[in-house]
């Protein structure tokens, strides 16, 4: 028996901390096979035109069906796979997943213009991963225009040459680019003039706070009115309420997503759920 609360509240916490390592590196371990186990399945959020609610594109975003844990979000293996390399695995089988069923989608008459993939600076930086898109296209037969890659501030940051090279290789391509999460990195405003992107996401930070803090609206006006100078397209993350919604309207920011509109959904539910929210619009 421990002699005081002081060490069985230790004991407790060791305990925790062992078993938070072990599960980690049981994950770790796992995650390079998981791709061949095709233990990673993706569910799709449609992006909204602000105004009248119309579906315009979809993100698809990766889950993990771990044999033992169930269905796991993001959070709990995306940086794992960063660190362990597995994203570069996982990200190309999402890019081309995605692919795939978005032209099936087209192929049954959607009218969804585009879909939006993530892609991680370390999948982005590998060696022929502009390639690797090239031949996601052709394979799925997709249209460039259909794909809108997310990628993040800092890797626009850092290591320009090369990343701004691809970057300008696939727009020539037709293929657009989205930073996700816009203003939480440290781009500064005159130098997002020049960056090789077409869309700024509106991190959801910013949009938590646009009714109750008048800063934040200021910056999220700012940001929408920068961006139409200069020909950006912008998409605010994380909207949830009816009123938020309305402000970014009034703003002038022509897209958004959130859970106001939908959660991430299965791909059998896409269809009917790109003509549910159109019919639910309240005005
Ligand atoms: P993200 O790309 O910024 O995606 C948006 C995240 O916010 C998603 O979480 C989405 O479910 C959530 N979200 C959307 N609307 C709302 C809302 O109104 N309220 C709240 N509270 N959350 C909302 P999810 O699916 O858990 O993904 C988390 C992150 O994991 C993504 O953030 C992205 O950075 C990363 N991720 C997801 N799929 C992939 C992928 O295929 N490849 C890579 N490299 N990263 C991915
Ligand atoms: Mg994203
Ligand atoms: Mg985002
Ligand atoms: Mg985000």
């Amino acid at each position: 028996l421990a002699k005081g609360a002081g060490k069985g509240t230790w004991q407790r916490y060791r305990n925790d901390l062992h078993s938070a390592m072990v599960e980690r590196l049981a994950l770790r371990t796992a995650l390079h096979e998981a791709v061949d186990a095709e233990q990673f399945v993706l569910q799709y959020q449609p992006i909204v035109d602000v105004r009248t609610q119309i579906v315009v594109g979809v993100e698809s975003l990766v889950r993990w069906q771990h044999p033992d844990r169930g269905l796991l979000s993001p959070y709990h293996f995306i940086e794992l796979a960063e660190e362990n390399g597995a994203i570069v695995g996982i990200g190309e089988w999402v890019l081309r997943e995605s692919l795939r069923q978005f032209a099936q989608w087209r192929a049954a008459g959607s009218t969804l213009r585009y879909i939006s993939v993530n892609v991680s600076a370390r999948q982005f930086r590998q060696p022929g991963f502009v390639d690797k898109v090239r031949a996601a296209l052709s394979e799925s037969g997709s249209r460039p225009e259909w794909l809108l890659l997310e990628i993040t501030e800092s890797l626009v940051l850092r290591d320009a040459e090369q990343v701004w090279a691809d970057l300008e290789t696939l727009r020539a391509v037709g293929v657009r680019i989205a930073i996700d999460d816009f203003g939480t990195g440290y781009s500064s405003l005159s130098y997002l003039r020049q960056m090789p992107v077409d869309v700024l996401k509106i991190d959801k930070s910013f949009i938590d706070d646009i009714l109750a803090s008048k800063q934040q609206r200021a910056l999220v006006n700012a940001i929408v009115t920068l961006a139409r100078n200069l020909d950006l397209t912008v998409v605010a993350e994380g909207i949830e309420h009816a009123d938020q919604r309305a402000m970014l309207a009034r703003m002038g920011c022509p897209y958004g997503q959130g859970y106001l509109f939908s959660r991430p959904v299965w791909p059998d539910d896409v269809p009917a759920l790109t003509a549910a929210i159109v019919a639910g619009v309240a005005g």
